[in-house]
C-alpha cells in the first residue's frame, strides 16, 4: 500500500500536542485499506514538555516519527527537515495547534486523485484571530503577490498535500532563506486550491511573534523579488527631479536657506540608507548562501 506522511512542525506545544496527535490518529481509520500512514513531528527546539510528550507516544506507537532540533531553527527549517526524511508517495504539511482541521487531508487526497500533484488549503476565513494578525496577513499575501512574477496563491499558508515528484523536485532547493509557501508554486506541477475556514488555535499562544513574521515576510520577498533594486532606481530618479525643483525654486525665490539645505540633506541621506539597508539585505542573503552550512541541526531522532 502507498505511504502518506504528515509533518508537524512543533515548538512549544505541550498545550495542544496530545489532543493534536489525537486527531491525527483517527485519519488511519479516513484511510484504511487506500494509505498507510506515518506521522513525522519536528521538534524545533521546544523548551517546554513537547519533547517528553512526544517521546512518549512515539513509544506507544511505531508511525510515529520524531525529530529532534538541536534548538529553535524556525518554522520553515521544521518543514524543511520533515519533507528531507519523507519517504512517503504522499506528504501532508499540517500545524501542530489544529487551526487547519486534519480531516480536511482526506478531501486533499481525494482532490489528488483527479490529477493535482500539489492541494493547498486556501483560507476563506479565519476564526478568532487578532485584528492586527488577519490586516497584515491580507495586506501581505497581496503586496508579495504584486511583487512576484510568480504566482504565488493569497490567503494560502503552509497546510497542504503534496506527491512525492513535488517532494523530490522541492528537496534540491538548499537555499538558506526559505519561504515555503512560495518555493512550492515555483517547482511548477499542477495544483488546485481546497478553501477552508481557519479554526482558532485550541491552546497555547502563537508560535509568530511579530519578529518572526517580519523575518517570513522578508524572505518572502526578497527570494522571489527583485522589485525593491528597481524601487532603488526610481526613488533615485525622483529624488533627482526633486533637487532640481529645489534648486531652480531656491534661484527664483526668497526661501530660506538653511531650511532647504537641511531638509535635502535629510532625504538625500535617508534615501541613501534606505537603498544601502535594501542592498544588505540581498547582500545578506548571498553571504548565508556561500557560508553554506547546513539548514539544521537534529539533536536526534525517535522510530526514523
Ligand atoms: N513553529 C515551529 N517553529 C517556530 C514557530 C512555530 O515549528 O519557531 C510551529 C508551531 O508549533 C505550529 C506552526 O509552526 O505548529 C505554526 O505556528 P503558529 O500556529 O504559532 O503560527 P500562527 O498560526 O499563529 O501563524
Ligand atoms: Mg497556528
Amino acid at each position: 500500500m502507498k505511504l502518506l506522511d504528515i509533518i508537524v512542525p512543533v515548538y512549544n506545544e505541550e498545550a495542544c500536542i496530545n489532543k493534536t496527535i489525537e486527531r491525527l490518529l483517527k485519519l488511519k481509520e479516513a484511510f484504511k485499506g487506500k494509505l498507510n500512514i506515518n506521522y513525522i513531528f519536528i521538534n524545533d527546539g521546544s523548551k517546554d514538555g513537547t519533547a517528553k510528550i512526544l517521546e512518549e507516544n512515539a513509544k506507544k506507537d511505531k508511525n510515529i516519527k520524531v525529530i529532534n532540533f538541536s534548538r529553535n531553527f524556525g518554522h520553515q527549517m521544521a518543514l524543511s527537515a520533515g519533507l528531507d526524511y519523507s519517504k512517503g508517495d504522499y506528504i501532508a504539511i499540517i500545524d501542530a495547534d489544529l487551526q487547519d482541521p486534519p480531516e480536511l487531508i482526506y478531501d486533499m487526497y481525494e482532490k489528488s486523485l483527479e490529477g493535482y500533484d500539489i492541494v493547498y488549503g486556501k483560507r476563506l476565513k479565519r476564526k478568532k484571530e487578532t485584528v492586527f494578525k488577519k490586516l497584515s496577513a491580507w495586506g501581505f499575501y497581496r503586496v508579495l503577490k504584486s511583487m512576484c512574477n510568480l504566482d504565488i496563491p493569497t490567503d494560502t499558508g503552509d497546510f497542504r498535500f503534496i506527491t512525492k515528484d513535488v517532494r523530490k523536485a522541492f528537496n534540491k532547493m538548499r537555499e538558506k532563506h526559505r519561504f515555503v509557501r512560495g518555493m512550492i508554486p515555483w517547482l511548477g506541477f499542477k495544483s488546485a486550491p481546497l478553501p477552508y475556514i481557519r479554526d482558532e488555535r485550541i491552546a497555547g499562544e502563537t508560535k509568530y511573534p511579530l519578529s518572526k513574521m517580519l523575518k517570513l515576510a522578508f524572505d518572502g520577498i526578497y527570494s522571489f523579488s527583485f522589485k525593491p533594486i528597481n524601487f532603488i532606481f526610481i526613488l533615485s530618479a525622483v529624488t533627482f527631479f526633486v533637487s532640481i525643483i529645489i534648486a531652480i525654486l531656491g534661484f527664483f525665490t526668497e526661501f530660506e536657506e538653511e531650511i532647504i539645505i537641511s531638509f535635502v540633506l535629510f532625504l538625500v541621506g535617508s534615501i541613501n540608507l534606505l537603498a544601502i539597508g535594501i542592498l544588505g539585505q540581498y547582500i545578506g542573503r548571498i553571504y548565508d548562501e556561500t557560508r553554506n552550512r547546513p539548514l539544521y541541526i537534529i539533536k536526534n531522532s525517535i522510530n526514523l
